[in-house]
């Protein structure tokens, strides 16, 4: 049995983990660093302004992973080592595969404008970015 992994857990990650499962019984494992659970990205601002809940967010319940075994692993994947299939986890974890599949989306950019570093400028791509958003936002 072959052990896939695949980096991000977006809705690209999610497809193809979900799909693979309904044509294999192949080992499939999820890893990400940014949620423990896939969610809507496309609904971060609905929980942003109070009409949602990020657990609303979450498409599938919390045991649809491991019914489905697909093992979904919370960290982040600092480098890849394609000669000896290996992945380096964050806090030196390391992860072996037979096929990889990066689906690791993309970040907000900078382009060298004024006051972009300033405190509370920042982008709005992932959860993290709402939670901070929070924050910055809390006494306005
Ligand atoms: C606020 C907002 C609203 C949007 N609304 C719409 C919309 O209405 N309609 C529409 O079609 N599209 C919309 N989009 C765009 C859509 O959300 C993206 O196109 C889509 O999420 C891309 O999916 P993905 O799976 O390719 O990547 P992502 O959703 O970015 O998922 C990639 C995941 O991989 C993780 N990752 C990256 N690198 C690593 C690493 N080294 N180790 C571990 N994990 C890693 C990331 O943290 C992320 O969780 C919106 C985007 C945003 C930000």
């Amino acid at each position: 049995m072959r052990h896939i992994i695949i980096i991000g857990n977006g809705i690209s990650g999610i497809t193809a983990a979900r799909n693979i499962r309904k044509k294999s019984s192949d080992n499939i494992t999820v890893i990400s660093s940014e949620t423990e659970h896939f969610f809507s990205r496309t609904a971060l601002m609905y929980i942003y302004m109070g009409h949602m809940k990020y657990e609303h967010t979450k498409p599938y319940e919390d045991w649809f992973w491991k019914k489905n075994r697909i093992e979904l692993v919370f960290n982040h994947v600092e480098s890849v080592d394609a000669q000896s299939k290996k992945l380096l986890l964050k806090h030196g974890k390391t992860l072996t595969y037979d096929i990889l599949i990066i689906a690791t989306g993309s970040k907000s950019n900078k382009f060298g404008w004024p006051g972009q570093d300033l405190k509370g400028v920042m982008g709005m791509y992932g959860k993290p970015d709402v939670d901070l958003l929070e924050t910055y936002s809390a006494n306005l």
